[in-house]
């Protein structure tokens, strides 16, 4: 299709605003989909997606539009994954896209989930169509949700499109607003081929396909391309688009969303945000590329040590979708062997648990979050620790320096002095505040990522009534006090529960740890002592009381060396549980103290 008649869009929801739903009326209106598929909800099809309310992977689909003009257009949607932990490829995805619908839910109004998205359309200079949904519900509040656009988003209420996606009403409007406002995708000066790579998964027949938007000249089969980042040369097997199914295309133009495959085995060899060109006349790099390193890890142990190798072989299927997540074999005294595994932050974290115990069938513990930090030894070295338990004896020790992020949060003026509170308790430095309109300001801060990895978003989140938002960008490393702080339970230090901290919060973490800890453990039939503590220090304990079992109870009466008898093999049991005290903790406990 030529340039002029294609549209390349998104869509930007608040969780439960109605993007899945709308986004299925607009495959259906194109003819997509059959009405009958509509149930599958095409776009967003795992259940952890559904409950998470972001989208992990989905295809970008393209669409044909007969519009009211008479001319004939291809639509292409292209979801983004709506988290901070995926800002890197939300911001890739948009960068594919011209323009984006911003969906408010009529009752709800703009939430705060939506900012921070709208804020990186806007970078990406996208044409905003807001989208008014659920006007059906008899609280539906247009008016309102007008002025919120206008005040917290700076978008013209009288622009919106008022729309039910549940009852079908706007969806015409809506088609017709994306050919119209949308600007068409135009060519960039280059001389050749430039096409972006904003997303991969594995194909088991086909090895990685990977998404492009073709800005320049075109793509097609049986060309060499360069990835310029990657610094690989592949001949193009195939190119193609989705319908939402994949079908192959002979080329792909100026402005086209679709997949190709060349012989790539591995999606590590296609970096996010990497950009094709032919390789024979190469033209630049489009611009925006940066890295991906992950910025969190934890250890993933299997419950039972049978399932090491099924565990291994899940993490590399798991890898293949997911090229942000990285992992490698590690050993723990309390765990036994696993793998220690990167991520772009906890929520990524979460979800790759989670898909390994839903999808994959795994029992897994997940040892406490670390950031990496940088260590300065007194010979002058300087090693990278992510994991609590390879970092140094103190006095070999010269510095430690921990990752800062520079971190944005909006929120209505009336929490002002509430968020500067929270930063400083999170041992964030304010820099500077601005205004954003009459009720939001932003404030910008210096905070170490250690500090926001468990329960910030939630804490600006619940002290705002959910009006703020949190977003970040990767900042300096800075020397900070940092201490290791470990866990022992009966006397046994659990190196899962081992954690870096920063002096003046270990003795609190220790605290709330233990406390947790006995929250969590369930009694046992011995006594377990839970202990916080730093180098050989003891700075917290909690006990858990023994539960004493009766064995005897269903001897009545008769004869005593019977029972005598069963306590002693009680007494042995206990002996032998006692050795083995830390595999009482049961799963949940780990994530339970990981959210405490
Ligand atoms: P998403 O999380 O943004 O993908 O939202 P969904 O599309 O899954 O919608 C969330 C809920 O809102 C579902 O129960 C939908 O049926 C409902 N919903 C979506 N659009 C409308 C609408 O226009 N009117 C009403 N009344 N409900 C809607």
């Amino acid at each position: 299709m030529d340039a002029a008649h294609i549209r390349n869009f998104s869509i930007i929801a608040h969780i439960d605003h109605g993007k899945t739903t709308l986004s299925d009326r607009l495959l259906h209106r194109t003819g997509t989909i059959a009405t009958r598929d509509m149930e599958a909800q095409l776009l967003d099809s795992m259940d952890l997606e559904r409950e998470r309310g972001i989208t992990i992977k989905a295809h970008p689909v393209t669409m044909t539009y007969a519009a009211k003009n008479g001319e004939t257009y291809e639509l292409n949607l292209i979801d983004t994954p709506g988290h901070v932990d995926f800002s890197y490829e939300v911001s890739r995805s948009l960068s594919a896209c011209e323009g984006a619908l911003l969906i408010i839910d009529a009752a709800q109004g703009v939430e705060a989930q939506t900012v921070a998205n709208v804020h990186l359309a806007m970078k990406q200079n996208l044409t905003i169509i807001p989208v008014i949904n659920k006007i059906d519900l008899p609280h539906a509040n247009v008016a309102q949700a007008k002025v919120q656009l206008e005040d917290i988003l700076a978008i013209p209420g009288d622009s919106a499109i008022l729309a039910s996606a549940k009852e079908g009403i706007g969806i015409e409007e809506i088609l017709e607003a994306i050919v119209e406002r949308i600007p068409a995708p135009k060519p960039t000066n280059a001389p050749s081929l430039q096409a972006l790579g904003f997303d991969s998964f594995f194909d088991t027949y086909k090895g990685v396909v990977t998404h492009v938007r073709v800005f320049n000249g075109e793509l097609k089969a049986g060309m060499t391309v360069k990835l310029l980042h990657s610094g690989k040369n592949v001949e193009v097997k195939e190119v193609g688009s989705f319908n939402p199914k994949p079908y192959i295309r002979e080329k792909l133009l100026v402005g086209e969303t679709g997949y190709f495959t060349a012989n790539i085995k591995s999606p590590k060899d296609v970096k996010m945000g990497d950009t094709l060109t032919d390789s024979r006349n190469p033209s630049p790099a489009l611009p925006g590329f940066k890295e991906i390193h992950p910025m969190v890890f934890s250890g993933i142990y299997p419950i039972n040590t049978a399932d090491y190798e099924h565990l291994k072989a899940n993490l590399a299927k798991l890898q293949l979708n997911d090229s942000a997540f990285a992992f490698q074999a590690e050993s723990s005294v309390a765990l036994g062997f696993g793998f220690r595994c990167g991520f772009l932050g906890l929520l990524h974290l979460e979800i790759v648990q989670e898909r390994l115990r839903r999808e994959y069938n795994m029992d897994i513990i997940a040892t406490y979050p670390s950031v990496v930090y940088r260590v300065t030894m007194t010979d002058g070295t300087v090693k990278e620790i992510d994991n609590p338990a390879f970092l140094p004896e103190a006095n070999y020790i010269e510095k430690i320096e921990e990752p800062m992020v520079k971190a944005f949060i909006i929120c209505p003026n009336e929490y002002i002095g509430d968020m500067m509170a929270l930063v400083s308790e999170k041992r964030g430095n304010l820099d500077h505040t601005e205004t954003l309109d009459s009720r939001r300001v932003m404030l910008t801060s210096l905070l170490p990522l250690n500090e926001i990895l468990i329960d910030f978003h939630d804490r600006i989140k619940s002290i705002t009534r959910g009006f703020g938002s949190m977003d970040y960008e990767h900042a300096t490393y800075s020397q900070s006090n940092m201490v290791k702080l470990d866990m022992l339970v009966n006397g046994e230090s659990v190196d899962a529960f081992s954690c870096i901290v920063h002096r003046d919060k270990a003795e609190s973490r220790g605290r709330a740890l233990a406390a947790k800890l006995k929250e969590v453990i369930p009694t046992q039939q011995y006594q377990v002592a839970i202990q916080g503590a730093i180098g050989g220090k003891i700075i917290a304990r909690e006990t858990v009381s023994a539960m004493r079992k009766d064995v005897t109870a269903k001897c009545y009466g008769g004869d005593i060396s019977r029972k005598r008898k069963l306590l002693e093999k009680q007494k042995e049991g206990k002996k032998r549980m006692k050795s083995f005290g830390t595999v009482n903790i049961p799963q949940e406990a780990f994530i339970e103290v990981l959210k405490a």
